[in-house]
């Protein structure tokens, strides 16, 4: 069975009270049950001394008769048994069947001083006994009885107390327990029922609590930031989708108008091959972009494996080198690659040559006619870093900020004119971070950028 936070706080709370106030009275029943037992052995041997100073002044007989005198006076419960274990003496009042001699205790008493238990009457007694030698007489035992009456009343007086002031506290706390629960759960049941009412629609709504700055206060800050999260990521889709629905109607739209521009009358064969290079590359646009896209949003899903092998550095840059030459066909720019250490790295070779072609596309791209394009990669303690440098047209510090973003474009007419989808730099930096690393740029307008994609070294490959 499950039970509400409420409840078990409340019961734990009342459960720790009942234990903790069982543990008192028992402590407290303890205590006083051996205080009075040591005042009735006190006050016994009081009387006991009592006794024995009548027992050292006086002859026997006179001794028995002072021991009568005695017991009315301090109200004491004594009897003399001689070395036969018959009784020779017992306080007036008590019968021989009232306080039987206990034979056993007799005896043991003729050796010295015992404490012993004895029921007289329908009272329960404490008893001291010991041997008296009386000059010129066999011995004899003097016992001396005190009743544990009162002890037994005050304990069972304590008793009712403790049981109905535990009755009372268990009461007092199981009822506060759930009152309280109740309480200080109650904003926790606001916030359940607010975070209830925020959907997508609402979703810049956010939950309030004017408490103290609590547990509670910092649950709402979590959840307020989780909303914060999860509103970005939500308006970051909608915006990509947007995006993404306008980047495809463009290249729909210029399919579209080719090839109704080319059916509207008739044409000739050369007409009508134009028309269809035109509408292949149109088509050829979209379906790259379409590619990009899906690689992206598989990224994005978590859905795109990154799959490390041990990859020799010199061989993967000389790869690289060769086909950034191929892509700078015409020989707008030059194209160098640094000496590259001899060194193997532990990373998804397809999917860090696909970033850097980006990269290495941009560079020739977004060059001037006969500028450079540098390629270099190091070593540094624990990350490797692959540069892309050109010392082409450059970046504004705002577009710095902004080139990363999906469909970002600082000259739209440009990149699309050159094939470009907007989405090159978003998957190159999507690749880095997959592999724990990062793509950053440095840049100056007019005189050229450096893309730099770090990621991390795993050692002993
Ligand atoms: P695109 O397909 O437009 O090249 P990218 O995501 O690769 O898309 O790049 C986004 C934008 O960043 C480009 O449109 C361009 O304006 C800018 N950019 C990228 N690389 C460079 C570079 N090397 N030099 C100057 N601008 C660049």
């Amino acid at each position: 069975m499950k039970l509400s936070i409420r409840t078990r706080l409340s019961l734990v709370f009342t459960g720790l009270s009942a234990a903790l106030l069982i543990l008192f009275g028992w402590t407290v029943y303890t205590l006083m049950a051996s205080n009075l037992e040591r005042e009735l052995r006190e006050d016994t041997q009081h009387d006991l001394t009592q006794v024995l100073g009548e027992f050292k002044k006086l002859p026997w007989e006179k001794f028995l008769v002072e021991l009568d005198e005695e017991s009315e006076e301090f109200s004491l419960t004594i009897q003399v048994v001689d070395n036969e274990g018959r009784s020779t003496y017992r306080t007036t009042g008590i019968a021989e069947w009232d306080w039987p001699v206990d034979k056993n205790v007799a005896a043991r008493a003729a050796k010295g001083r015992i404490w012993s238990d004895a029921q007289i009457g329908d009272q329960d007694h404490l008893v001291l006994s010991l041997p008296l030698f009386p000059p010129g007489r066999p011995h004899h035992i003097l016992q001396i009885a005190n009743s544990r009456a009162d002890k037994e009343r005050i304990l069972n007086q304590l008793i009712a107390c403790v049981n109905i002031g535990t009755l009372i506290v268990i009461a007092a706390v199981a009822f506060a327990g759930h009152y309280f629960s109740k309480h200080a759960l109650a904003p926790v049941e606001d916030i359940r029922e607010a975070a209830d009412h925020i959907t997508a629609s609402n979703l810049t709504e956010r939950l309030t609590y004017d408490g103290p700055p609590d547990e509670l206060m910092r649950l709402t800050s979590t959840l307020n930031g989780l909303l914060n999260r999860v509103q970005e990521a939500l308006e970051r889709l909608q915006r990509f989708v947007a995006d993404a629905s306008h980047e495809l109607r463009i290249p729909l739209t210029g399919l579209r108008g080719t090839i109704e521009i080319a059916l509207r009358r008739d044409r000739s064969p050369e007409e009508y091959k134009q028309a269809l290079e035109t509408a292949l590359s149109e088509s050829e646009h979209m379906s790259e972009m379409v590619s990009e896209l899906l690689m992206l949003a598989r990224g994005d899903a978590g859905a795109e494996k990154i799959e490390k092998t041990t990859v020799a550095l010199r061989a993967f840059m000389e790869n690289l080198t060769e086909e950034a030459n191929a892509l700078n066909a015409e020989g707008r720019v030059q194209i160098e690659c640094a000496p590259v250490p001899d060194l193997s790295a532990l990373f998804d070779e397809a999917k860090i040559y696909h970033a850097l072609i980006n990269l290495l596309e941009n560079a020739i791209k977004y060059n001037k006619p006969g500028g450079r394009v540098a390629l270099a990669v190091r070593h540094e303690s624990d990350h490797i870093t692959f540069d892309v440098s050109d010392t082409g047209i450059g970046l504004a510090d705002a577009d710095k900020k902004r080139i990363f973003e999906r469909f970002y474009r600082v000259d739209r007419a440009r990149s699309r004119q050159s094939g470009g989808t907007g989405l090159g730099l978003s998957i190159a930096s999507q690749i880095a971070r997959a592999h724990g690393g990062s793509l950053t740029v440095e840049s100056r307008l007019g005189e050229g950028s450096t893309f730099r994609l770090t990621i991390p070294h795993i050692k002993n490959v």
